[in-house]
């Protein structure tokens, strides 16, 4: 594939001329978090891949990362050559003639190679010119439109979810919009936790350099997102493979751990949400951050707990103690009170007692999280979980997953209750054609928690916006209010 020559040799031939600012160290297709390696290590065997040629200019280059990062974060693969493809982006130059006929030099390899081609950038903006000679294209889109690439990518290759590995949920996946991103700071994890296959997969943890994660949020902010969802398969253990070390970043050294590395992405004048944060002591540390509403940090933590009874923990081969857990949570919110805590649990693991159950029920209604979500355990190819004894039966799993989301929808509905006449910041995600807009407070992450909606005196607002509002009504997970 084009992007492995450039890759292995500099920039090939084709594409000296457009790409003379485009460095290959800002190459979507090859930088840290595309690396083939980093990525693709733990393909698992039925994830759907997409292959990425990138031609032109930085602001081209933000949209293949911005793609990129959402076909991961949808649980797609990026692979690095036309034969591990299920299709094939192309992300056009048509600045010069001389680029135009690269960028269509480039289509047909990749037509002739793989065969499910879709195409956009600048060159996009001309679709009947490369329709005439690629006819076979699956679709063409403009510069800029990555969200009509990925509805390309959604009907050529359709995502297959993992609930215990991608962090979007399987009931569907819907686009990003363009105000919020994904940033994913490592890949792998160092535990083994018997239901995951993820260390299997993907590996031990390798995290990117902070300086690389603070170079994509820049571009990511300077392209107009508003927040930025930071992600890996534990992202309190940020850095560690690297043993924290120091990156020059703006003529400073910032250390690769989580503390200082949501410090300076606060810095960039974004919201900064944080996913997939285990309960270690140093999270702490990220307490006060959280409190500070000038840090940008949100005051939002989502931890898989999972369970919490010990032997199921234990079975579960879990990095956690939930005893210790809640005196943990009663410290943060102490020290920061606005705090949201949302939480993924599994019911029905191999061996779950019904005392055990119960004791889950009973730890969930003393952490009183704001959010959670639960699945019911089933069997992952490959997962150590699979070979335990006393696999529990399904009516038995689908009766406590009832009463579990029972207990998990008081909970949210008494805390919602306690927010009403609060004022919040919050940001709009869509506005409907009544001028209905669709929020967001800080204590809500985007495709998995509630909404806020102003049904009134919406005019003016724009996606993206993030403006002050006063609660007037709460549901059992979404919120109504007024704009100030
Ligand atoms: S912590 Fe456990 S569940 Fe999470 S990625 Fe690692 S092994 Fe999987």
């Amino acid at each position: 594939m084009r992007a492995e020559r450039a890759c292995a040799a500099g920039l090939p031939p084709c594409m000296r001329a457009p790409m003379s600012t485009n460095p290959p160290r800002l190459r979507p297709d090859i930088a840290p978090a595309a690396r083939p390696d980093a990525v693709n290590a733990g393909r698992r065997p039925d994830q759907p891949s997409i292959g990425m040629v990138s031609l032109g200019c930085p602001k081209a280059l933000v949209d293949s990362e911005r793609i990129l990062t959402r076909l991961r974060a949808e649980g797609y693969g990026i692979s690095p050559d036309y034969a591990g493809a299920d299709a094939v982006i192309v992300n056009t130059c048509g600045f010069l003639d001389s680029a135009k006929a690269e960028s269509l030099e480039a289509i047909g390899e990749a037509l002739k190679e793989n065969g499910k081609v879709i195409v956009t950038g600048c060159l996009g903006a001309e679709p009947e010119f490369i329709l005439r000679r690629h006819p076979r294209i699956l679709a063409v889109t403009g510069p800029h439109q990555y969200e009509q690439v990925l509805d390309a990518v959604h009907a050529a290759v359709p995502p297959a979810p993992d609930p215990f590995v991608d962090l979007l949920p399987a009931t569907g996946v819907r686009l990003t919009p363009r105000h919020y991103s994904y940033l994913k700071v490592s890949e792998g994890c160092n535990h083994k936790c018997r239901f995951c296959i993820i260390p299997d997969m993907r590996g031990r943890l390798v995290s990117r350099p902070a300086s690389a994660v603070l170079r994509e949020a820049e571009r990511l902010a300077e392209a107009g997102v508003r927040e930025l969802l930071v992600i890996s398969q534990d992202t309190s253990a940020y850095g560690l493979d690297l043993k924290h070390a120091r990156h020059a970043w703006k003529g400073r050294e910032i250390r690769s751990h989580i503390t200082d590395l949501a410090r300076e992405l606060g810095r960039l004048g974004v919201w900064v949400r944080l996913h997939y944060v285990y309960p270690y002591p140093h999270v702490r540390e990220l307490i006060p951050l959280m409190a500070d509403p000038e840090s940008g940090v949100l005051p939002y933590l989502d931890i898989p707990f999972q369970h919490a009874h010990p032997e199921t923990l234990k079975r579960m081969a879990r990095p956690a103690a939930a005893a210790k857990v809640l005196d943990e949570i009663a410290a943060w919110r102490a020290q920061c009170p606005d705090l949201a805590l949302r939480s993924t649990f599994i019911v029905g693991f191999p061996g779950e007692t019904e005392a055990e159950f119960q004791t889950l029920l009973d730890w969930l209604e003393a952490a009183q999280l704001d959010r959670v979500g639960c699945f019911k355990y089933e069997d992952v190819a490959g997962a150590r979980s699979n070979a335990l004894p006393d696999h529990v039966p399904e009516e038995v799993k689908q009766e406590r997953w009832e009463r579990f989301m029972a207990r998990a929808q008081e909970i949210s509905a008494a805390r919602l209750a306690a927010r009403v006449g609060k004022r919040l910041e919050v940001i709009v995600d869509e506005i409907d054609e009544d001028g209905i807009a669709t929020c967001r407070t800080m204590a809500d992450a985007p495709e998995i928690d509630g909404n806020l909606f102003i049904d009134e005196n919406a005019g003016g607002l724009s996606v993206g916006d993030i403006v002050t509002v006063e609660v007037e009504e709460a549901g059992d997970y979404d919120l109504w209010g007024r704009r100030l």
